[in-house]
């Protein structure tokens, strides 16, 4: 049996969302639990949206006026997870739906049932319930209903969603170590400390191997702290700046981190996030992504995953990734025609922008979208009251350097090098059309006939001013009722568990907003009860 450093029942890598709801719910079924992190936690969660996809009647909607059932949930999702996941977790999924919601607002985190009432990429301070999927566009399928819960706090309140997670994660350390609570154990969480390898005896993952800063000099945990607060945004948002900003802080953990070896005697949970900052992993693996801008932190390199596969775990849907090209807002823009080249158009402009993501890349990367005067000068309008910082430069990009227009459709097609026949075509079908058969609500359908006439490149390809932003999707394949990592043959690795993006999810096949936190949530709950049951 190896030496350990420290040893506990559970051990989680990795103290992001996931990793924090793996650490409540182990010490609550009566594990002592150590959370380890590469920095100090928060990860892609605490730089995200704080979005968390919820329904079937949360306490938010009914607030809202909004009628919704785990069916019509249900019915949705059925139609973007496809068989990602089997048909009865989606469906524990959307039956604890409300209750998983609750859970996260017993530890603190605030939501609100403050609807908005337009279409957007992401709601702005005034409201924290919004259509953050495309359950409109699904109208035929099932009954739709806003469920983006947005975690409330100013501008992109990952922060409080995280910051939420953290304390409750702290107020068990304090009641494992001062109160003794009875039948709930302590949680320990070891910042600065990668785990670089897992521990196997008899078949069976026992513990981590670690490469830690906790006995390096006091100058050194400093700066490597700060260093890397100070790279996460440019990581973020230039992420060629980025990079330049860690090496500092890769540098710091190759000179002064040391070995440490923790052992597990109830089960290791992987919840260390995807793979989007391996910049090699992704171009071998997704190579959908080339061009995007992925959305992560440093700790995003795919270590979690490679851990687990190192150890006999099957990984799956690596190639998926989420492309989102958002048209709004401003709202008005989704009465637009969204074409390619040839004028063809190509999808129904008012659905999630992940899928319009995906549309545009599948008829290669090229993509325009029409508007006609009214809707331009709507749109205008519309910018500073439904738009934060962020998509302030987005619409700003969309209306100013990314459109041209023309007193034609044949000469604004001519300026954008997009077919004008073609395009000539497509407009006077939509413009004819009742309804629409692809499926954009009857109240975004406006002719777009008056002069003049703009198309604005909403192509997907590197740029500083309009990116598009990416996610990795696809990790390790677990078991559906236990969250254990699966060999490829579907045996269980004993021992190892995984959550989060480090794992195969709900939202694996097809994300909407909120969707990878709910599902980081239920994984990571799922894994921490089974690890603390030692299965
Ligand atoms: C700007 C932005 C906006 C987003 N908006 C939303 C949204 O609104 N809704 C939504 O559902 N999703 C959103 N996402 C995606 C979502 O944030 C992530 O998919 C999710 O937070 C991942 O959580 P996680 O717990 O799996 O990983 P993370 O939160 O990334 O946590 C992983 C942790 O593991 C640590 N780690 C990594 N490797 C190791 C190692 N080897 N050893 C020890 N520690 C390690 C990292 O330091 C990190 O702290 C957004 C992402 C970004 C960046």
């Amino acid at each position: 049996m190896p030496s350990w450093d420290i040893q506990s029942d559970v051990v989680i890598i990795g103290f992001g969302a996931a990793g924090a709801c793996a650490a409540l719910e182990a010490a609550q079924a009566g594990a002592g639990v150590v959370v380890l992190d590469r920095f100090t936690g928060g990860g892609a969660t605490a730089l995200s949206g704080g979005v968390v996809y919820a329904g079937g009647g949360t306490a938010q909607q009914w607030a809202a006026g909004v009628r919704d059932t785990a069916e019509a949930m249900l019915g949705y999702l059925r139609a973007e997870a496809g068989d990602v996941v089997p048909e009865r977790t989606l469906r524990e999924f959307c039956d604890g739906s409300v209750a998983m919601l609750e859970w996260l607002e017993s530890h603190g985190v605030p939501f609100e049932g403050s609807l908005c009432p337009d279409k957007t990429s992401y709601p702005t301070n005034r409201h924290y319930l919004y259509y953050s999927g495309s359950e409109v566009s699904f109208r035929d399928v099932a009954p739709p209903a806003p469920r983006g819960h947005r975690a409330r706090g100013r501008g992109t309140s990952g922060k409080v969603l995280y910051r939420q997670l953290k304390t409750a994660v702290q107020d068990k350390a304090e009641c494992g170590l001062v109160l003794g609570r009875a039948g709930e154990q302590s949680v320990r969480v070891i910042g600065q400390t990668a785990a670089v390898a897992l521990v196997t005896e008899g078949g069976r993952v026992t513990g981590v191997e670690c490469r830690s800063l906790r006995g390096a000099p006091w100058w050194a945990r400093g700066a490597h702290r700060a260093l890397h607060r100070l790279g996460r945004k440019p990581y973020l948002y230039v992420p060629k700046l980025g990079r330049i900003a860690h090496r500092p802080v890769a540098w710091l953990e190759r000179r002064h981190a040391r070995p440490l070896l923790v052992g597990a005697s109830r089960g290791v949970v992987i919840a260390a996030g995807g793979f989007g900052a391996d910049r090699r992993m992704l171009r071998e693996r997704a190579p959908a992504a080339r061009g995007t801008l992925p959305l992560v932190t440093a700790g995003d390199d795919g270590s979690g995953i490679r851990l687990g596969a190192g150890a006999g775990g099957a990984v799956a849907h690596l190639d998926r990734v989420s492309v989102w090209r958002f048209l709004t807002p401003p709202p008005a823009l989704l009465r637009g025609v969204l074409v390619d080249g040839d004028g063809k158009r190509i999808c129904d402009e008012s659905r999630y922008g992940a899928a319009v993501g995906d549309a545009i890349l599948a008829c290669g990367g090229r993509a325009w979208l029409l508007a006609d005067r009214v809707t331009i000068e709507q749109a205008r309008r519309e910018v500073p009251g439904s738009t934060l910082w962020f998509q302030r430069l987005q619409a700003w990009y969309l209306l100013r350097p990314g459109r041209v227009s023309a007193g034609t459709v044949a000469a604004v097609a001519a300026k954008a090098g997009v077919d004008p026949d073609g395009l000539a075509a497509t407009l006077a079908a939509y413009n004819a059309a009742a309804s629409d058969p692809l499926g954009k609500p009857d109240e975004l359908l406006r002719p777009q006939d008056q002069p003049p006439f703009s198309l604005i490149d909403v192509s997907i390809r590197p740029r500083l001013l309009h990116p598009a932003p990416v996610l990795t999707l696809g990790g390790l394949v677990v078991d559906p009722d236990t969250g254990q990592v699966l060999r490829a043959d579907g045996s269980v690795v004993p021992g190892l568990f995984a959550a989060g993006r480090s794992a195969v999810g709900l939202c694996s096949r097809s994300y909407v907003s909120g969707l990878s936190r709910a599902d980081c949530v239920f994984s990571g709950r799922r894994a921490g009860r089974h690890a603390a049951g030692r299965s």
